[in-house]
C-alpha cells in the first residue's frame, strides 16, 4: 500500500552489480528515500572493472562534443570532486600530458585540443616541445596537450563509501548474491537468486562484463554483445618512479575507443604503464590461462565478433605481441619514454574491460543505456564511466523516477 506522504511513490528498485555505477545509482535512490536493494555476486563490492582500473579522473579531453561521454564526464568530475572532499577521500590533481610523437599525431592532437575546448575542460594548454620538456624532461615528443586538472583517486575506496551511504539510508547491499534470473511479472520484476526471489517495481542492471547476458534474460536485445578485453599493466620499479610527475598519454588512435599504453601514477605511490587491449577468453579472465568454454562457444557463434575480428586483425595481432612479449610492450612505451629498460618494470595486476560491440562489428564508443519496460540496462559503460559514475546515476535515476524532487 502506498502512504499519502510516501517519498518513494510506491517505487522499489533492484540494482544488479555493486561496481561503482550500480552503487552510485543505489546511493542516489537511497538518498531520495526510495527502497533499493543491490545484488552483487562477489563477496565484496567493486571487484571487477571498478577494482582493476587506472584510477584516473578524466577531464573530458577525448570525447566527441555533445556525446553522453562528454556531458556526463564534465558533470561527473564536479560531483566526484565534491564527494571526495566531503568524505575525506584522496584527490590528487596531477595533471596529464597527451604527447604527439610525430607530425601526423600533431594533427590529431589539435583535434583533441578543439574537443577539450568544446567540452569545457578547464585550463587546457598547448605545449611546444621546449615547454613540454621543461615540465617533463624525461618525456620525448614533438608537442603535448596539458590537462592540468586530470586527477587520480582511489575508486575502490569511493565505491566502498557509496555502499556505506546506501546502507546508512536504509538500502540493502547483498554481496555473495548472484542474480540467476530476471522475470517481468505484471508491472514489476522478479529477481531470482540462490537464496530466493525478490520482487521490485524497477530493475537497473549495472553488471559490467555480464551486462548483455542479464539484459537478454530480462527480455532486452542480445545486442550489443560484451566482448571482454584484458588490459595488462607493467609497474615501474621504485628507482624509476620519480622520472615523470604527470600522467603521460600517447595520442590515441581515433579508430579505437582505447587510450593507448599510458603512464599513470597511482594514489598509493606506484606508477603503472598500460593497459594494452587483448581479447580475453573468459568474461572475468584476468590471467592469460583463464578460458571459459561458454565464452569460447559464444565467440564462435557471434557474427559481431567475426566482423570485429575481420576489421581489426592487424591491431589485434599488434596487441597480442605486446601481451606475449614484455619487450614489445616496452617498445610501445619507449616511443615517448625513451629511457625505459626491461629492468625498470615488473608485472602489475590486470583489468578486464567490458567492450560492447554492435552487430556490424563496430566497437560501441559512447555510453549506452537501454530501457525496456521496468528494466534499465547499462549496456556500455567503459572508461570514463568511473569518472562519470555519479552523473550516470543522476541520469538513470531521473529517468526512472518521473516525479519531482527525487531525480536530482
Ligand atoms: C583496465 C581498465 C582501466 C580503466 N581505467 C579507467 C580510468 O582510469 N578512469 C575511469 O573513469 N574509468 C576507467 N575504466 C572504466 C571503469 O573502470 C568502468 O567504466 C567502471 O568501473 C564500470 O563500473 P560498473 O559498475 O559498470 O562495472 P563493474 O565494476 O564491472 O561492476 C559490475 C558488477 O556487476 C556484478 N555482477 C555481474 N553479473 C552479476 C550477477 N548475475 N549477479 C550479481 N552481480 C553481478 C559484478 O560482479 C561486478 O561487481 C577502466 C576500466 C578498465 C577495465
Amino acid at each position: 500500500m502506498q502512504l499519502a506522504n510516501d517519498p518513494s511513490h510506491g517505487l522499489s528498485v533492484g540494482v544488479v552489480g555493486a561496481g561503482i555505477v550500480g552503487l552510485a545509482v543505489a546511493r542516489q535512490l537511497a538518498q531520495a528515500r526510495i527502497p533499493v536493494v543491490v545484488f552483487e555476486k562477489e563477496d565484496a563490492v567493486g571487484q571487477h572493472q571498478t577494482g582493476h582500473n587506472s584510477g584516473v579522473v578524466h577531464a573530458g579531453v577525448y570525447y566527441a562534443p555533445g556525446s553522453a561521454k562528454a556531458r556526463l564526464t564534465r558533470r561527473g568530475v564536479e560531483l566526484l570532486r565534491a564527494y571526495c572532499a566531503e568524505r575525506g577521500l584522496p584527490w590528487d590533481e596531477r595533471g596529464k600530458l597527451v604527447v604527439a610523437r610525430n607530425e601526423a599525431e600533431i594533427v590529431k592532437l589539435r583535434e583533441l585540443e578543439r574537443r577539450s575546448l568544446a567540452n569545457g575542460v578547464p585550463g587546457v594548454r598547448w605545449l611546444d616541445q621546449a615547454a613540454m620538456r621543461e615540465l617533463e624532461p624525461d618525456v620525448a615528443g614533438q608537442a603535448a596537450l596539458l590537462s592540468p586538472t586530470t586527477a587520480i583517486v582511489d575508486y575502490p575506496a569511493i565505491t566502498r563509501c557509496f555502499a556505506e551511504d546506501v546502507a546508512s539510508r536504509g538500502g540493502e547491499v547483498l554481496t555473495s548474491t548472484p542474480v540467476t534470473g530476471v522475470r517481468r511479472v505484471g508491472d514489476g520484476v522478479e529477481i531470482a537468486t540462490p537464496g530466493g526471489t525478490r520482487r521490485v517495481s524497477r530493475l537497473v542492471i549495472c553488471a559490467g562484463l555480464q551486462a548483455d547476458l542479464l539484459a537478454a534474460a530480462a527480455g532486452d536485445d542480445a545486442a550489443p554483445e560484451i566482448i571482454p578485453c584484458r588490459g595488462e599493466y607493467l609497474r615501474l620499479r621504485p628507482h624509476a618512479r620519480d622520472r615523470v610527475r604527470h600522467l603521460i598519454y600517447p595520442v590515441p588512435d581515433p579508430k579505437y575507443p582505447f587510450l593507448g599504453v599510458h603512464l599513470t601514477p597511482r594514489i598509493g605511490g606506484e606508477v603503472d604503464l598500460g593497459p594494452n587491449a587483448v581479447l580475453a577468453l573468459a568474461r572475468e579472465g584476468y590471467r592469460r590461462r583463464d578460458v571459459s568454454r561458454d565464452q569460447l562457444a559464444r565467440l564462435a557463434r557471434s557474427a559481431a565478433f567475426r566482423r570485429l575480428a575481420r576489421r581489426n586483425w592487424q591491431a589485434g595481432l599488434r596487441e597480442m605481441r605486446g601481451s606475449l612479449s614484455r619487450r614489445a610492450f616496452l617498445a610501445e612505451a619507449r616511443t615517448y619514454l625513451p629511457w625505459l629498460e626491461p629492468g625498470d618494470v615488473m608485472p602489475a595486476p590486470t583489468g578486464v574491460r567490458a567492450q560492447a560491440v554492435d552487430p556490424d562489428g563496430s566497437l560501441v564508443d559512447d555510453f549506452r543505456i537501454s530501457q525496456i519496460g521496468p528494466v534499465t540496462t547499462v549496456r556500455n559503460a567503459p572508461s570514463p564511466a568511473a569518472t562519470a559514475s555519479l552523473a550516470i546515476a543522476e541520469h538513470i535515476v531521473s529517468e526512472i523516477t518521473p516525479f519531482p524532487g527525487t531525480g536530482r
